[in-house]
């Protein structure tokens, strides 16, 4: 336990006494945090009051994860084309939608990176944070800055920030090392803490290592969680200091790539996919070493948001959105280190959409079986699975269509729960109306309700409803409403 940590939680422990360190989100916390995410086009489409008082009588939400800096589908804009749009905000598809800074970019903060500070021109002339943050006050509702690690390759000055891949050549994600990347996200976290009066943040980057790349080990398509990187000057240097071959390092991965590429064209080694996976390992252990070398990279620059966080507004917190791969990936969750996290995190929104999880989880079996795990039967990497990833759920053929169950998330909150330092809040990330293929499961009321039950019974300190207002129907919100109406009577 460092000093801090040991300071703040001897100030809990002395009965809440504030050295002025302590989040205010956790001095506040008697209340369970009620969170959901939400995109601009929302309270552009719906009105900024009607969509806050339909969000306090629905669901009983008292803070706003405010999609504030994306080019991403998933937590921007409406539904893409080809989901159904919900029964609320305007029935039209934004087919045109880009993405950026939701709010007003201040340049005066990205003067140390190359990556321009792009304000969305979805909503010329709209700031989310200013328009929302007074009416999310008045009613007493906190809001967060919600920011995450998607970027556009057209975005000016990012071809300066981007991965080099294994041949030498820029790929289309940002190394975490580069000067330019770990800048840009110190800037935003500046400027969303000195420009608004904000009541926390939280970012999240749904990318791993270069070995697990390399074994497809995501739900997903198979490059979801980016390639095999990175070889730029910055982790090139990185290697240098660490004493790490970098030649070598392209020599395992090159045969790596070329052991999965034959399995997945269908042909089976002499010796099977996992006994020549681990000749290469112990032939290559730099392959290991430039997957703790891509790690350090994502882990120093939550340090770094952290502790600029904390010497802008210590009293407000910074926590991370932990992607959804922790429940399938054992690879990724060995990654993901709970007790590593409290050096760093006021909260963590550990992912547990249980009901798109199931056709996640099948499409994460189907992946490993491409490669690392292509000797077993798809029902034994999947027994494989829920024996290592200690949860336990139906049948491959199952999961698609049922989702998983609460019982996950009752799981996987116990386990967050027990991971973190005390003073961490876990908050869970609960899935309405995620899409999923058209026969797969689709989110009903009741395993709302169920599902936000489980996280309190596990232990949570609050759920977050993902992954954004505008895909969710207004019926599966009441469910959420439900469960938190028992938990807080009145
Ligand atoms: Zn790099």
């Amino acid at each position: 336990m460092d000093r801090r940590t040991f300071l703040e939680e001897s100030a809990l422990l002395a009965g809440g006494v504030l050295l002025g360190r302590v989040p205010a989100v956790e001095a506040a916390a008697e209340a369970p945090m009620i969170g959901i995410q939400a995109g601009a086009v929302s309270f552009v489409d719906e009105g900024t009051d009607k969509v806050l008082d339909g969000l306090q009588e629905l669901a009983g939400i008292n803070t706003l994860f405010l999609a504030t800096f994306t080019y991403g589908r998933g937590i921007g804009g409406r539904q893409p084309r080809g989901s159904p749009l919900p029964d609320h905000g305007r029935q039209e598809y934004d087919d045109n939608f880009r993405g950026g800074n939701f709010a007003t970019p201040h340049p005066q903060y990205y003067r140390n990176t190359a990556i321009a500070p792009e304000k969305a021109p979805d909503h010329p002339g709209y700031d989310v944070i200013a328009d929302v943050l007074p009416a999310a006050h008045r009613r007493q509702m906190k809001v967060i800055c919600w920011f995450e690690d998607v970027l556009r390759r057209d975005v000016p000055g990012f071809d300066k920030a981007v991965e080099i891949d294994i041949n030498g050549k820029p790929s289309t994600v940002g190394c975490h090392r580069n000067p330019n990347t770990r800048n840009f996200w110190l800037g935003l976290v500046e400027d969303y803490l000195r420009s608004y009066d904000v009541d926390g943040l939280m970012w999240g980057s749904e990318r791993q290592g270069p070995l697990d790349n390399a074994l497809g080990a995501n739900h997903g398509g198979l490059t979801a969680g980016g390639g095999s990187a990175c070889f730029c000057q910055y982790c090139l240097e990185a290697a240098r200091r660490d004493g790490i071959n970098s030649d070598r390092a392209r020599e395992g991965f090159l045969q790596l790539g070329r052991l999965v590429a034959a399995i997945r064209g269908g042909q089976k080694p002499a010796d099977g996919a996992f006994v020549s996976f681990w000749r290469v390992l112990v032939r290559y252990p730099e392959v290991l070493g430039w997957e703790r070398l891509w790690n350090e990279a994502l882990n120093d620059t939550y340090r770094e948001m952290y502790a600029k966080a904390h010497s802008i507004a210590p009293a407000k917190g910074i926590g991370w959105h932990i992607w959804h791969n922790n429940s399938f990936s054992p690879f990724y969750r060995a990654e993901q280190d709970y007790g590593e996290f409290s050096k760093h995190s006021d909260f963590l929104k550990v992912v547990m959409y249980n009901l798109c999880g199931g056709e996640r989880l099948a499409q994460y079996v189907r992946n490993v079986r491409g490669s690392l795990f292509a000797d077993l039967t798809p029902e034994q990497a999947l027994d494989f699975t829920y024996s290592v990833q200690q949860y336990r759920e139906q049948p491959l053929d199952r999961i698609p269509l049922e989702g998983l169950s609460a019982d996950y998330v009752l799981r996987e909150t116990r386990r967050a729960v027990a991971g973190v330092a005390q003073r961490v809040k876990i908050w869970p990330g609960i899935d309405i109306d995620i899409p999923t293929g058209a026969s797969n499961k689709k989110t009903q009321p009741e395993d709302v309700y169920q599902a936000v039950k489980a996280a309190f019974q596990g232990g949570a300190h609050g759920v977050l409803l993902s992954r954004k207002y505008s895909e969710m129907r207004l019926a599966n919100l009441r469910g959420a409403g439900r469960a938190i109406r028992e938990l807080r009577p009145g």
